[in-house]
């Protein structure tokens, strides 16, 4: 077989075999294939477009490029069913910290979950962790599985032997412009999640402004083609199309989000992280076979949060990694800004893309892997879709490392708001537009 063979079959608009798949990525994951031959695969991957059968093999294969994570579950511990859950990402997007606890206050589950960095404008639920001093995210397949097996969670840092292929693929697509196809897209969160051994994957596809899919129509598409992967690869897949034109909850930035999650697991949170955060666990518990119903699901759901027992599994199991949450408490930002508002009106919409970027600006993400991050900065936003904003009030905190640095946050922040003048043109906001599932089950728009 040769790399050539295969680079002239796609880029003339060929159907790749199996085989031919499996050759390109064992070539990328040895370095038998160079970058460039790599570069011209993926760009006519992205051009051509793959059938669903290419798609499964790319999937399958670079699932089982290098090691994978099957946690082994004591009949001791009573932990039976393997959950996982991956965001296409999101502004504000803190919904793993929440739901990882809730999940794991329900005997039977287990949640090994395994997560990213940031990079460019995207948080990354390590980043997030690593704020709270001490947390340990190198976690080994040893510790996760005492972890799992004693408390039912553990959430750590992916590790490149898994999956490696995508680590390969996905550095390629980043400066060759094919990281906007769906098949590949699709290859790459599916191969990691097969790679870590879930019973069930539930992926929150999130549309809109701040979402790598900006329109609901290709999240839904995306979506589909997830569920038919899964299913042809004996792996349960729920899909949530989620909206992202907002910011997720009321903060952004590590430390921050953080904050915002205990509150959260205190039933203080703000309404639109809450309403996800226990859709997505009574779906996880209705799709793992816990209970029957979505309604009972969601009752059980919030009786973990307001009995406590979803914020002491937090506490326990940022315990058991090494975390402080004492230390965290005391932490804080050189300067708190508080934004006011330049007028009145009713809050329409808050553009999660430039709040993204005003918050990287104050230093809370990487440009690049090595770069360092301020895990202290970020904003908390006091008014929200559908809020009356009265001339002069308070709309946000900055926090920032310089005064300087918030008030181009703060010019910024006041771009990303749009205000109406009358409550009844607020447009209508659905967080979760559909739910779907790869065993056929397709659920009403919620
Ligand atoms: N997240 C991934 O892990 N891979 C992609 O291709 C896009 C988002």
């Amino acid at each position: 077989m040769s790399i050539l063979d295969i680079l002239r079959k796609k880029r003339d608009g060929g159907q790749l075999t199996s085989d031919e798949i499996a050759f390109v990525v064992k070539g990328a994951t040895d370095g038998t294939i160079p970058d460039y031959q790599l570069s011209a695969f993926l760009m006519a991957a992205c051009t051509r477009g793959f059938s669903l059968d290419e798609t499964i093999a790319l999937t399958k294969h670079m699932a089982f490029s290098g090691s994978t994570l099957k946690v082994t579950l004591s009949p001791e511990s009573g932990r039976k069913v393997r959950v996982d859950k991956h965001s296409t990402g999101g502004v504000g997007d803190k919904v793993t910290m929440i739901l990882a606890p809730i999940l794991a206050c329900f005997p039977s589950i287990a949640i090994a979950k395994l997560s990213g960095r940031s990079l460019g404008y995207t948080g990354g639920t390590i980043d997030k962790l690593e704020s709270i001093p001490g947390f340990r995210t190198d976690l080994s397949k040893q510790e996760i599985e005492n972890m799992v097996n004693r408390l039912g969670l553990s959430v750590s840092a992916a590790t490149a032997d898994l999956a490696p292929a995508d680590h390969i693929l996905y550095k390629l697509r980043d400066v060759t412009g094919t990281v906007e196809s769906q098949h590949l897209i699709c290859a790459s969160v599916l191969s990691k999640k097969i790679a870590a051994s879930a019973d069930v994957i539930l992926l929150d596809v999130k549309y809109g402004a701040g979402a790598f899919m900006k329109d609901y129509e290709s999240a839904r598409g995306l979506g589909l083609l997830m569920t038919q992967v899964g299913k042809a690869l004996g792996v349960r897949i729920c899909i949530v199309l989620s909206d992202m034109n907002e910011p997720l909850g009321n903060c952004v930035g590590n430390a921050l989000e953080i904050q915002e999650c205990i509150e959260a697991l205190r039933d203080e949170g703000p309404s639109d992280l809450s309403f996800i955060c226990v859709e997505l666990a009574a779906l996880m518990l209705v799709e793992a076979g816990v209970y029957l119903s979505i309604e009972e699901a969601r009752k059980e759901v919030q009786l973990a949060i307001t009995s406590g027992r979803a914020l002491a599994k937090f506490k326990d199991w940022v315990r058991a990694q090494g975390g402080d949450l004492e230390s965290f408490a005391a932490q804080s930002s050189k300067v708190a800004h508080t934004v006011v508002a330049k007028t009145h009106g009713w809050v329409a919409a808050i553009d999660a893309d430039r709040v993204s970027r005003l918050v990287f600006a104050l230093g809370s993400g990487r440009s690049q892997l090595s770069s360092s991050i301020n895990p202290t900065v970020g904003v908390r936003l006091l008014k929200k879709h559908g809020s009356q904003v009265k001339d002069g009030e308070a709309i946000a905190v900055i926090r920032a490392s310089s005064f300087q640095d918030a008030e181009k946050a703060e010019r910024e922040l006041l771009q990303a708001y749009r205000l109406v003048e009358h409550p009844d043109q607020v447009p209508p906001r659905q967080l979760i537009r559909e739910v779907f599932s790869s065993n056929g089950t397709v659920r009403p728009r919620l």
